[in-house]
């Protein structure tokens, strides 16, 4: 049974990167009918950010990446939060102490200091790996503080990433690690490892920013006689300057993005193709058909860019794409806003904005001639493909006006209806009549629909009061 793990250090941001590492490694369980987990690591104290536990929570929820186990759901490998863990890896730590791959080190500070240069590199001298067993009794007797550290044996280590392929480090580069801290508590190396091996996890999937540590996981994995689980390391996101997406930076995080108007679920397909390629040619996928699509062998090694344009017009597919009903119901609190003129249809202004609109908010700048016609230059009449002239709107639009007056049921197929014979019976071109009116009732050169729609949605009353300020403005300017 495949077991994935998201493994978030709670430092109260989650930037997109973090959500398509979650995301690969859900879907990665999904696919093969195998589990996702949850687990919080905290073993950086100074690290802890107020409110960024919850945030994960809500993040994986809103993106739909349920998991399986978890702090919040429990599940039969717990706890799920490495600070709660705190005496399971003592205990493995000892047990390295005793089958002689690990030692104490009671060495300071200032002498730890003095062994490395200017930028805090060099290695251990390992000075207190030969203390006898009675020195170190002593030592711990007398309450001195200790780190443990493990012995990194000669030789190499290679290891197997299904992105990056084989990689091999030369033991001599790595330091004796510690284990766990002089506080207690483990480093944050030890823990990953433990808690992944505990927990069962047999892909452990990440970012490429991990890769340089991988060595040092899996020397702990063979100090304790356990399986070294698949590697997958994922390629860097950048932003659009080139550079890792950093909060401080500015970049956006999903509570960002989705306060500025996204929708989770365009979100997770976007991110979805950041370093992976489906194997057709395709972009649009919700979730359970990435399940299906998604494989390992179309990751890349190479960065890729988070292009919030790209994202943006995915947005805008996700609504055309959406039920009726359902962007109706999502977006009436702004159509209410936009439209404050009683009797509008909303339901079918919704139906308009659907397909013309990449956020919301959008919908309040679509149908802003709506509610008060915006003041307009009477060339807006005249339209070379349309064959229109200020003279003959002039015409049409007064010809048109008693003939809408006299309808005595406004709806779109009568409006039609009327103005389709009016047009025949004056023998001239749709546009010819129906670009003045639109132009007449939105006063501006586009509008989401046409001529007969509009009049359908402004009502009698408005209609034929526009379509007059029209004949206004046109005889003025004659
Ligand atoms: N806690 C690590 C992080 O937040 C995860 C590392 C891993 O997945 O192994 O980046």
């Amino acid at each position: 049974m495949i077991r994935t793990r998201f493994a978030p250090s709670p430092t109260g941001y989650m930037h997109i990167g973090n959500l398509r590492t979650a995301l690969y490694e859900y879907l990665i369980a999904k696919k093969a009918g195998g589990r996702f987990i949850l687990r919080i690591e905290d073993t950086d104290q100074n690290r802890q950010v107020e409110g960024a536990v919850e945030m994960i929570y809500s993040t994986l929820q809103a993106a739909g990446l349920q998991h399986d186990e978890g702090p919040d759901i429990g599940g039969a490998y717990g706890p799920y939060i490495q600070s709660e863990r705190k005496e399971i890896y003592l205990r493995l730590a000892r047990e390295l102490i005793q089958k002689g791959k690990a030692y104490y080190c009671f060495c300071g500070k200032e002498r730890l200091e003095a062994l490395t240069d200017d930028r805090g590199i060099g290695k251990y001298d390992r000075r207190c790996l030969p203390l006898t067993k009675e020195r170190i009794q002593e030592n711990l007797a007398q309450n001195m503080p200790y780190v443990i550290r493990q012995i990194i044996p000669e030789g190499e280590t290679s290891f197997h990433d299904e992105v990056f392929g084989e990689i091999t480090v030369p033991n001599g580069e790595l330091d004796d690690q510690i284990l766990i801290k002089s506080d207690g508590l483990p480093t944050y190396n030890f823990a990953n490892v433990a808690d992944d091996h505990l927990m069962g996890i047999t892909h452990v999937i990440r970012g490429s920013e991990y890769l340089s540590s991988t060595p040092k996981y899996n020397l702990l994995y063979e100090a304790f006689g356990w399986p070294v689980p698949a590697y997958i390391h994922l390629p860097l996101i950048l932003n659009a300057n080139g550079e890792k997406l950093s909060k401080r930076k500015g970049d956006a995080s999903f509570e960002d993005l989705t306060a500025m108007g996204f929708l989770p679920e365009a979100i997770v397909n976007y991110i979805a193709l950041l370093g992976w390629s489906p194997a057709e040619n395709r972009e649009i996928f919700t979730l359970a058909e990435l399940v299906d699509c998604f494989d390992t062998a179309g990751l890349s090694k190479s960065p890729s860019i988070f292009d919030i344009q790209k994202l943006t017009w995915m947005n805008g597919e996700y609504f055309k794409r959406m039920d009726p009903e359902a962007f109706y119901a999502m977006s009436l609190k702004a159509l209410r806003e936009a439209v404050r003129t009683p009797g509008v249809d909303l339901r079918a202004a919704a139906e308009m904005a659907r397909t013309r609109v990449n956020f919301l908010h959008e919908i309040k700048t679509l149908f802003g001639f709506m509610d008060s016609l915006p003041a307009y230059d009477e060339r807006l009449y005249e339209h070379k493909k349309m064959k229109t002239s200020l003279g003959n709107s002039l015409d049409n639009l007064q010809k048109a006006l008693p003939v809408l007056e006299s309808l005595e049921i406004w709806q779109g197929e009568n409006i039609h209806a009327a103005l389709m014979a009016l047009i025949g019976e004056l023998g001239v071109k749709n546009g010819q009549m129906l670009w003045p009116i639109r132009t007449a009732l939105s006063g501006q050169p586009s509008s989401p629909c046409g001529a007969i729609e509009l009049c359908a949605l402004l009502g009698k009353g408005e209609t034929l009061r526009r379509i007059r300020l029209g004949v206004d403005l046109l005889e003025k300017a004659r």
